[in-house]
This record gives C-alpha cells, structure tokens and sequence, in this order.
C-alpha cells in the first residue's frame, strides 16, 4: 500500500508537533516560522499537529463527567477535535507568515483505519490531495492522531499516537525524513525529567527504540517506531524550542566494538501487579488463569509462575492499572473454581527496563542490574528478559531512586563511546 517511487525533486519533510510545542498562540506562531524557514530552505513541507497540550485529557475528563463508561464512537468524535484546533491555529499562522497553507483532518485527507475506536490501527492512506496542495507550493497541515474508518467514523489511533500519523505520512509520501519536533531535544538515556545527567544520544537503533517505547519512553508512540521499521523512514526526534541535530532512529547496528552495552532505561508507571496462590501444579492451569483474563480482552505482560513445597501453584502477572479491578474479579471466580487460596492485587508498582543491543553479545547486565539494586535495598518483585533487555518490577515508591542508581551504575551519563 505504502509504496510507489518518489515524485519529488525537492526534499519533502513530514515535520510533527506534539502538545507542549503548539501548547499556546506563540508556540504556535513560533512553529510557524520554523515551517516557514524550512519552506525557505527549499523543502516541501507536511505538518502534523497533536492537540494543544492537557487538551485531550481535558477533554476526556468532560466525557468522565456526563457517562462513566461512554460510548467509544463518540469519545473518538470528542477527542478528535483537539487536532481540529491546532491545524486550523496554525495554518493561519503560517498564512500571517506570508506562507501558503492548507489544513485536513485524518477523514479528509482519508486516512483509512480499521474500526478498533480509541486504538484504530491505520491501514491506507490516499496522498493525493497532500500532493496536489505541495505541487502547488502549499504546506500540509494535517491533524495527528485520527483517521476515519470505512464506514467514515471518526477513529483515533491512542494516547501520543500523532506521532504514528506523522509516520505513516512520511511512509505513504516518501519523505526525506520524519522529524518529531517535541519538548526535549532528542532520546534520552532515560526520561530526562527524572534523571538530570541523562544523556542525550546521537542515535538509537529501531529495534531498541521499539523497546524503550513499549517498556514506557513515551518520547514516541510504539506504533510509529514500529512503523517507521516497517517502511525504513528515516525518524528523527528534535526540540522545537531549540536547534540541535536531535536524536536518529537507525536501521543498522554499529559494529563499534566499544558501544555501550546498555543504551537506555524505560519505566512504566501504568501497570498492577496480580498474583494468585494454592492453584493446582497441573498442566493447563496457566492457560485457564490467563486464557480468562484474555477473554476479558485485558492485556497481560509480565508473567511469573512458582512452585511451592506443598505442590500448588502461584501464578503472578501485570496489566495495566486501568483493568486491575477487572483482573481481580476475574481471578477472584477463578480462586473459587481451582480453590485457590488467595489472590492479591497492588497498583503500587512500577517497571523498569534496562535496554540495549549490546547485550546479546555481553554477559552479566543482569548482575550488575540487581547489585545496584540491591545496594539501595530496593527489592526485586518480578524479573523478565529478552534478548535486548532485562526488565524488574518493584515497589512504586523506589522508581527514581532505582532509575539514577541504574543509570550511574552503567555510567550512562559518560559520552556515547560510538561517536
Ligand atoms: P509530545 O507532546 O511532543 O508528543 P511527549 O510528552 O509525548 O511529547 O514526549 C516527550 C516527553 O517524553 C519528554 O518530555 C520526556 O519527559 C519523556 N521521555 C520519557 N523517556 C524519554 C527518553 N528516554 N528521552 C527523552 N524523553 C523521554
Ligand atoms: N492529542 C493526543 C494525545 O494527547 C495525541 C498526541 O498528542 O499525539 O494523546
Ligand atoms: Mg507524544
């Protein structure tokens, strides 16, 4: 779907804004002239915008207010016209600037999406009404976000997802590159808001970013890092408050013997830990528990299961804390049926993830890890690897503690060994 040779002579960037940077008129006005200046510069322009920033949340809080369980469609419908806003705002800035400018929402460039409301995955898009706007000298703005499905209802793609929109357009365009334009200025070891001598890298692979996204670094929606893989856009995360070079996602690994073994850490504040004890130790029984959890349609990921001395089970996983209730009552019919002893429920908990190619080919990360770990006294709950990362869940309340031990544990603020 997404393919076909370029037809520009020209460089065509897809430039996306998040919230904070279109957070206010003169955020707006300032990413007009910086639209304006790469216009200047020779480039064909495509501008996605997200809502003005504490917008959405605004105003799925008016929804919470009228429904406690409100109809998705409709959600979809509300959240959407965050997007409405910001390309309207700042297609007329960019006019004030002297600069050509037409605005789209997702339904009417025809960015096609399945049915799935709040979580809409896209699945074509329809460029030409972008491309006749740019042959005619004009910058894009489209609304991030949102897309439309086959039946024309208004869909959104989730929480951050302008980022997926912007890729999905450099991916349907052929762009030169993808540039995230957001309020830090490139990937970061870790969340610079927690740990202050994070360190700022001059590239990251695909691979790890996917697994920094879907540990928590919600610098990028998983979606579009997964997208941008998929189609091999070149993806760049930059600052609109400041020039830098920013951080870019690349395809190849360095072969550089002296890369770091671990480039970053993620954490995910977003989950609950569930745990069911005195299950039978039968074949089957981690598909009973689990198969029902996902039948509710709730999304499992850690899972840990042990054997005690008296030959029963305990099965512990995590969800995300939005579904924790629902899990409980779920294992609470579950426990009845196994007579199962107990089940306990703690929302108290947080995730952390160290990430890095590196480590496929270095041994003891995880020994290093659980060290640091130890000399804080932060004890360890749950521990799951892959080849790329080793992930802990611990007590909420150590999370900051954890991320700096970590991070100075692995020397993460000294400069990138690569460069
Ligand atoms: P936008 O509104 O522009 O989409 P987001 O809030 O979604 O911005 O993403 C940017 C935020 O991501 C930063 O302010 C930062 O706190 C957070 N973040 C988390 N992990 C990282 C990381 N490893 N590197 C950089 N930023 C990170
Ligand atoms: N406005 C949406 C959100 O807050 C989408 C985005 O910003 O990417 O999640
Ligand atoms: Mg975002």
């Amino acid at each position: 779907m997404l393919t076909g040779p370029s037809i520009y002579p020209m460089n065509l960037v897809v430039q996306k804004y998040g919230g904070t940077s279109v957070g206010s008129i003169e955020r707006i006005q300032a990413v007009a002239q910086k639209v304006a200046a790469s216009r200047r510069e020779g480039h064909q322009v495509v501008v996605v915008v997200s809502a003005m920033s504490g917008e959405t949340n605004r105003l799925i809080a008016l929804a919470a207010e009228i429904h406690t369980n409100p109809s998705a469609r409709e959600m979809d419908v509300l959240v959407s016209t965050g997007e409405q806003v910001t390309i309207a705002l700042l297609s007329m800035a960019l006019h004030e600037e002297g600069c050509d400018a037409r605005s789209y929402t997702g339904g009417q460039v025809r960015i096609l999406t399945d049915n799935e409301h709040s979580k809409a995955r896209i699945q074509e898009i329809d460029g030409h009404r972008i491309r006749d706007d740019l042959e005619a000298g004009r910058v894009v703005v489209v609304a991030g976000f949102q897309g439309v499905d086959e039946q024309g209802n208004i869909t959104t793609l989730g929480r951050g997802g302008s980022d997926t929109t912007a890729v999905a357009l450099a991916a349907a365009l052929r762009a030169t590159e993808c540039q995230i334009y957001t309020d830090v200025d490139g990937v970061y070891t870790t969340d610079p808001r927690v740990v202050d001598d994070a360190r700022r890298l001059e590239k990251i692979t695909f691979e790890e970013m996917l697994e920094m996204s879907s540990q928590g670094s919600k610098v990028l929606q998983i979606r579009a890092v997964e997208f941008a893989g998929k189609y091999q856009v070149p993806l760049r995360v930059l600052s609109s408050f400041e020039e830098g070079p920013g951080t870019l996602i690349t395809l190849e690994e360095d072969d550089d013997m002296e890369k770091p073994v671990v480039s970053g850490i993620a954490f995910n504040r977003d989950e609950a830990k569930l745990t069911i004890r005195g299950i039978p130790d039968t074949p089957g029984i981690a598909s009973t528990v689990l198969g029902a959890i996902s039948e509710a349609n709730i999304e499992v990921d850690v899972i840990v299961q042990n054997v005690g001395h008296d030959d029963t089970a305990s099965l512990t996983f995590t969800v995300h804390r939005n579904d924790m209730s629902k899990a409980e009552a779920i294992l609470q019919r579950i426990a009845k049926q196994l007579k199962a002893t107990t089940v306990e429920s703690d929302d108290r908990i947080v995730k952390v993830s160290m990430v890095g190619v590196g480590m496929r080919s270095h041994a003891g990360v995880a020994a290093t890890m659980f060290e640091a770990l130890a000399r804080e006294n932060i004890n360890i709950q749950l521990i799951t690897t892959s080849e790329i990362k080793i992930t802990v869940v611990i007590e909420e309340r150590y999370l900051e503690l954890a991320v700096r031990s970590l991070h100075s544990a692995f020397k993460l603020e000294q400069q990138d060994l690569v460069e």
